[in-house]
């Protein structure tokens, strides 16, 4: 049986930076997630690394926290970052407007001394004329608005380099490895666990002196495995996809109801969302509703109204691992994160990450790792906040890539952006791959290069690991283009069964569509019918390959 340190269930964001934080310490660590990195949350979040200006309302802390955070993960991670200018507007027909504007005005003001923690600027007072010159799509029905600067995160890439970062540190990280039991020693002390591989069956077990429960929403059920009761209020949040950005700014709006959401540019396109609602349902089995999408547009249109003529390109849901609180609307519940240990429980050995934020997950995974370095009599101190995630040394000098590797030059500009100073080493690996150089996927884009170097030294295991990593599928075609030859790298790039991975484009499939059928209307039929034909093609395929020839 193998023997670590640490065991860290759960390859979410806070998983992967505990275990980066462990093997940066030097403790022997073992990752292990049941699905792939970033498979849950941190997966379908709304990719801010903000303080939340609205929790200074309520929990001034985590917003100082977060802010704080969101200046260290600019200088570790400074290529997968982008500026998000805000405007907040206010309509005239909304009661009280001018004394509402006048309140934020205020608000902002309070919130413009957090902004240095994070590279921020402070907020601007504009007229109706001026928020009209800046975003000329912007409904006329309002009076004003005000400016609000915040920064955003490929989320994935995010997790990814955390991840990366930890096994190049030492680390183990097992993808598609589910924690089915824990290992009990002495006096109830937690000493492993047994794990089971997904995709091959193989059951193992493996010791660790600590265990680490950071399943996110399912962290309730690990703990009830240590016979630990954990409450969080899981609060299940959906975000709608439109096809192409349609302003410069993003806008902080209101649901029907008065709650808060963003409408925002986010890489090709525009999000809007998102909701946040007590969830008592299986969360191996997530949808998103029409009504909830209707309740979305309905909020962003009324900031944006040429929205209505944009198609809806998909929507996406996950689960905040929300702390427990009672008597308390979704909205007002607190961010904030706490490590439980579970010594308390008569399971010495285990803890738990419960809420938090992707914006603060640093600190998190720091005063979790100074927890788990207590047990182990570790006192190496925290670098996370110093050392740069990988590709995050230096920016690359793009068109001197493109000339030299002659690279189309949006496509290394992706890749700088995703890979920062690695991106060199991207498009040199591009020249040992057969059509290298050759864009698969046009919506993001993607090159066939790309696809192969993250096969060979970014854990893949399937062909939906590449989506995570590289954006292959996520644009306007949502897949119907680019997966069939996606796929075909990566069998050549892991000299894979062809059959294996013809199988995980059907499913890869199956998972855009789950995403796209509650924005199915009008246009968007279309394009979902040419992608289910490709579908139904594939699916052809595949039971074509089981028919034996006569
Ligand atoms: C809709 C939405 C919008 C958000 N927007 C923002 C935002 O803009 N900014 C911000 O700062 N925060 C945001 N958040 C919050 C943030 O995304 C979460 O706090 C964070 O991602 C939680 O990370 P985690 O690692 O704890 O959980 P997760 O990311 O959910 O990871 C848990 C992992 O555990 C794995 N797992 C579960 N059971 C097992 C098992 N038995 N064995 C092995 N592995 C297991 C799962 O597969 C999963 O990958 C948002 C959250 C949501 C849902």
């Amino acid at each position: 049986m193998a023997g670590y340190d640490v065991l860290v269930i759960g390859g979410g964001v806070n998983g992967s930076g505990v275990a980066r934080d462990c093997a940066l310490r030097g403790m022997r660590t073992l990752l292990v997630d049941k699905h792939d990195i970033c498979h849950g949350a941190s997966g379908a979040n709304t990719g801010m690394i903000h303080g939340g200006a609205r929790y200074l309302l309520y929990d001034v802390q985590t917003a100082k926290d977060s802010c704080t955070d969101s200046g260290y993960i600019q200088r570790i991670a400074p290529h997968l970052l982008f500026r998000i200018p805000f405007l907040v507007p206010f309509f005239k027909h909304d009661a009280f407007a001018e004394l509402v504007m006048a309140g934020a005005d205020m608000f902002f003001a309070a919130y413009d001394h957090y902004q240095p923690l994070k590279r921020g600027k402070t907020h601007t007072r504009l007229t109706r004329d001026e928020a009209l010159a800046l975003e000329p799509g912007l409904t006329p029905d309002i009076i004003g608005a005000v400016t609000m600067d915040e920064w955003g995160i490929d989320p994935f890439r995010l997790v990814i380099g955390n991840a990366v970062s930890a096994r190049e540190a030492g680390a183990d990280v097992r993808t598609y490895t589910e924690v089915t039991g824990l290992l009990r020693g002495a006096e109830g002390r937690v000493t492993g666990a047994t794990l089971r591989d997904a995709l091959t069956g193989e059951v193992t077990r493996v010791e660790a002196t600590v265990v680490v429960n950071s399943a996110g929403a399912w962290a309730p059920q690990l703990a009830a495995m240590a016979g630990a009761r954990l409450r969080l209020r899981p609060g299940k949040g959906v975000h709608v996809v439109y096809s192409h950005r349609v302003s410069n700014y993003a806008f902080i709006t209101l649901g029907v109801d008065g709650r808060q959401m963003f409408l925002m540019p986010h890489e090709n396109g525009t999000i809007c969302g998102t909701t946040d609602d007590d969830y008592y349902g299986d969360l191996d089995r997530l949808i998103a509703t029409e009504d909830e999408v209707g309740y979305i547009r309905e909020c962003g249109e009324r900031v944006l109204p040429a929205l209505k003529q944009l198609r809806m390109q998909r929507c996406y849901v996950g689960v905040r691992p929300t702390l427990f609180k009672f008597g308390v609307n979704e909205d007002a519940l607190s961010r904030a994160h706490q490590v439980f240990n579970h010594a308390e429980d008569g399971a010495p050995g285990f803890f738990t990450l419960a809420g938090g934020k992707l914006a603060s997950f640093r600190q998190f995974a720091q005063e979790a790792t100074d927890e788990i370095a207590a047990v182990l009599q570790n006192t190496r101190e925290c670098r996370t906040h110093l050392d740069p995630l990988p590709g995050g040394e230096s920016a690359p000098d793009v068109e001197v890539l493109s000339r030299q590797f002659r690279w189309p030059l949006s496509a290394v500009g992706r890749v700088a952006y995703r890979h920062g100073s690695r991106a060199r080493r991207v498009v040199e690996h591009a020249d040992h791959v057969e059509g290298g150089r050759c864009v698969v996927c046009t919506c993001e884009p993607v090159t066939a290069g790309e696809i192969a170097y993250v096969a060979q030294h970014e854990q893949v295991r399937r062909l939906a690991d590449v989506r995570r990593r590289t954006r292959l599928g996520m644009g306007a075609c949502q897949g119907a283009r680019c997966l069939v030859r996606g796929a075909a790298v990566l069998i050549q790039a892991q000299d894979r069964p062809a059959q294996d991975v013809f199988d995980e484009v059907r499913d890869a499939l199956t998972a855009r569509w789950r995403g796209m059928k509650p924005v199915m209307e009008g246009p968007n039929m279309a394009v979902a019918e040419l992608s289910q034909y490709v579908h139904l093609g594939v699916g052809a395929l595949h039971e074509a390959w089981q028919v034996k020839p006569p």
